[in-house]
């Protein structure tokens, strides 16, 4: 396995490479991480990780420089897990002097949700998978479904900017307790971290409930909220949004696709996670993603370049 620290080294390699696969990371690497590289690898190809801890993305006051970074120990897992290549760039190889007031804007997509406490966040996460994507280009990127709304934002600025890239989107990976796999659980005393099953189990409890017929947004959103209360956990937002465009939805959901979302600061940690509502809409959206166009048959070739 190879690691590469400039951008004319990558654009070396990719252009000697055929089919590409990209996983964009922050390092400090864990089982949702390894599921990322693993899906990666099994499309073929070169499987390049990149590990960032990208500045834009951090607001003020956030932990950018308390973010855990142990870069020979993402490379081991890396390896381990079947990548090609972990390119490792400095912040300024990625942004040189000057170069910080060129951003990538995609909107209201980018306010909502966690944007309304994250301001820049998606801007600056937009702006540097922009930039990976030009450098690498690759013919298939690996997100996770943890990061629900910024699958949408990646998705929206592929589609906006007609990115030559196929999005695929993977399922969550948790802790035996139901806890989304992160860096920043690490954050977590013992007891957060037991308390903070309570954020799947809110979530699932409300898709049960979805699944048994319910359509009222504020039913659902109250059997997330009292779960979540049971646990000591007041949350900073549960909304329901449309799962592609996170628009927001009428009192009574109709049967299109949505997200039930959620954030809760524990400690210091600040958790986010998501369910799908609709039985079997989690397929379909993955389906959906890696093609990009809609459903398609399961199975169906969705190889392009390469
Ligand atoms: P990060 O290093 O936190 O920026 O995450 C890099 C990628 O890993 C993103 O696409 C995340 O959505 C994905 N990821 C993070 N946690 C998980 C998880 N528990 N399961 C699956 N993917 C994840």
């Amino acid at each position: 396995m190879r690691i590469i620290e400039t951008i004319a080294e990558m654009r070396k390699l990719r252009r000697q490479s055929g089919l590409v696969c990209l996983v964009p990371t922050m390092g400090s690497l864990h089982q949702g991480h390894r599921r990322l590289i693993e899906a990666a690898a099994e499309r073929g190809g070169l499987t390049v990780v990149s590990i960032f801890v990208n500045p834009l993305q951090f607001g003020l006051g956030e932990d950018y420089d308390l973010y855990p970074r142990d870069l020979a120990q993402d490379v081991a897992a890396s390896r381990a897990a079947g990548a090609d290549v972990v390119f490792a760039p400095a912040v300024s190889e990625i942004y040189p002097p000057g170069s910080e007031a060129t951003r990538i804007e995609l909107g209201p997509i980018t306010q909502v949700l966690c944007g309304r406490t994250r301001p820049i966040h998606f801007s600056g996460v937009a702006t540097v998978v922009a930039k990976l994507f030009h450098i690498v280009e690759p013919n298939f990127a690996f997100f996770g479904a943890k990061d629900a709304q910024q699958v949408a934002v990646i998705r929206r600025m592929v589609r906006d900017l007609n990115f030559d890239v196929d999005l695929v989107r993977v399922p969550t990976v948790r802790e035996a307790n139901g806890l989304a796999c992160s860096s920043r659980n690490r954050y977590l005393t013992d007891q957060e971290r037991e308390r903070a099953g309570a954020l799947r189990r809110a979530l699932t409890a409300a898709q049960g409930l979805y699944a048994r017929g319910e359509r009222r947004q504020a039913a659902l959103i109250a059997q997330v909220s009292a779960i979540l209360k049971t646990a000591d956990i007041t949350p900073e937002y549960v909304e329901v949004r449309s799962w592609d465009g996170l628009t927001s939805l009428g009192d009574t959901l109709d049967e299109s696709p949505a997200l039930l979302a959620l954030a809760a600061w524990m400690g210091k940690a600040r958790l986010i996670d998501n369910v799908l509502l609709g039985a079997d809409r989690e397929e379909q959206a993955a389906v959906r993603d890696q093609s990009g166009e809609g459903p398609v048959a399961r199975g169906q070739s969705v190889q392009r370049r390469g």
